[in-house]
């Protein structure tokens, strides 16, 4: 284990920008995890702890700590029986290798959460989703070292409060624990409809009557590549923005100017679709010189680091995306990515 000095954060934001780390660590095993903590409380020094960097973006100002890069690896059956399947999972496993291992083994629940990039251990962190599915669907326990008890505790499903795209560790206990493990528990049901909107298109379009797990992580990574852009070949965090829940007046409002809004009921309110919003707010597609900014050409929503100097630009960049969405519809964009620290 090598504690690395002054490195640069754009390696480790797949928006490539942001400042210097003053340290940084990648981690195999616990007892690395436990000594790289230790090193930083014996100095006083801030802990962060990263996957890929999919979902972060670093300010310029840098990390003035230690940043942990998650590299524990494994993945264990617990238990199996005729209806299920429970697997332990290191931290730091490629998510979309796991969810292939797992459709490989006929197993259900985490299918649509195919190509979502990112560790394991990233995805209780914000309650991973997609195409009708989120990691809560599955998900037993985790293991982590817990920096207010200085110990490694277990915490199961009903002490993450899960919500929409968040949960304790992206809210109140925000960096609190450093996640080794992921329990998950899997089915041995064969998919049923209904299945999600653009899902149930694509199998129309397919001729597929009767999609196997393998026939979803198909249609699913088949939808995803033809609109998201690959991070590794393009620097962007996804989403920028979650879609947005108003009320049932304001809906109203904007259904009475705009008949084609693109929305879900969500209990008694709306959920509106941010790409929508950000599409009739003119910036899909759009390069913008002054910062270096663009929004993707196939998905508004995502954002992407053409030229931009600094996470200035992007910021300044956001800016005018959520002030033009809010001028149009009095909606308040919350960016999905975290800025860090
Ligand atoms: C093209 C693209 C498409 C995407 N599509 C989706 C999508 O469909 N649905 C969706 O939900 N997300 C999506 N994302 C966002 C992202 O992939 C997920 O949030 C992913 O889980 C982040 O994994 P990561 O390893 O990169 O985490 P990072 O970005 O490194 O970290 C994210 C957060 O989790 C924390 N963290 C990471 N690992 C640990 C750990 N082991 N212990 C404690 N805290 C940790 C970090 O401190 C940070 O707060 C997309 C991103 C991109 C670039």
């Amino acid at each position: 284990m090598t504690i690395l000095k002054d490195v640069s954060l754009k390696l480790y934001s797949t928006m490539r920008l942001g400042g210097t780390a003053d340290s940084l660590v990648e981690v195999k095993t616990k007892d690395e995890l436990n000594k790289a903590v230790t090193w930083a409380e014996e100095r006083q020094l801030p802990v962060r702890m990263i996957g890929i960097g999919s979902n972060i973006i670093w300010r310029d100002e840098g990390f003035k700590g230690l940043v942990i890069v998650n590299r524990i690896k494994g993945l264990e059956k617990i238990t199996e029986n005729t209806s299920s399947a429970t697997y332990k999972i290191g931290a730091g496993e490629n998510w979309d290798l796991i969810v292939d291992q797992f459709v490989g083994l006929n197993l259900q629940g985490v299918e649509c959460l195919s190509l979502i990039p990112g560790t394991v251990g990233a995805t209780p962190v914000q309650n991973v989703g997609a195409y009708g599915q989120e990691i809560a669907g599955t998900f037993v326990s985790l293991e982590a070292y817990d920096r207010m008890a200085k110990d490694f505790v277990v915490l199961e499903k009903d002490q993450c409060s899960f919500g929409y795209r968040t949960s304790r560790f992206k809210t109140v206990d925000n960096g609190r624990f450093l996640i080794c493990f992921v329990t998950l528990k899997l089915h041995r049901a064969a998919p049923k409809p209904p299945f999600y909107e653009s899902l149930d298109k694509y199998f129309k379009e397919h001729k597929i009557t009767k999609p196997t797990l393998i026939d979803i992580r198909s249609a699913v990574i088949d939808i995803r590549s033809k609109k998201l852009p690959d991070p590794a070949k393009v620097a962007n965090n996804g989403s920028f923005f979650a879609n947005p829940i108003i009320g049932q007046d304001h809906y109203k409002i904007i259904k009475k100017k705009f008949k084609d809004v693109v929305a879900w009921e969500a209990k008694d309110n709306y959920k509106i679709s941010a790409a929508w919003l950000v599409e009739q707010a003119g910036f899909k597609g759009k390069k913008d010189t002054e910062t270096g900014m663009s929004s993707w050409k196939d998905q508004a929503l995502v954002f992407v680091n053409e030229k931009a100097q600094s996470t200035a630009d992007l910021i300044k960049y956001q800016q005018k995306v959520t002030d033009a969405v809010y001028n149009l519809f009095q909606i308040n964009l919350e960016r999905e990515p975290e800025l860090l620290p």
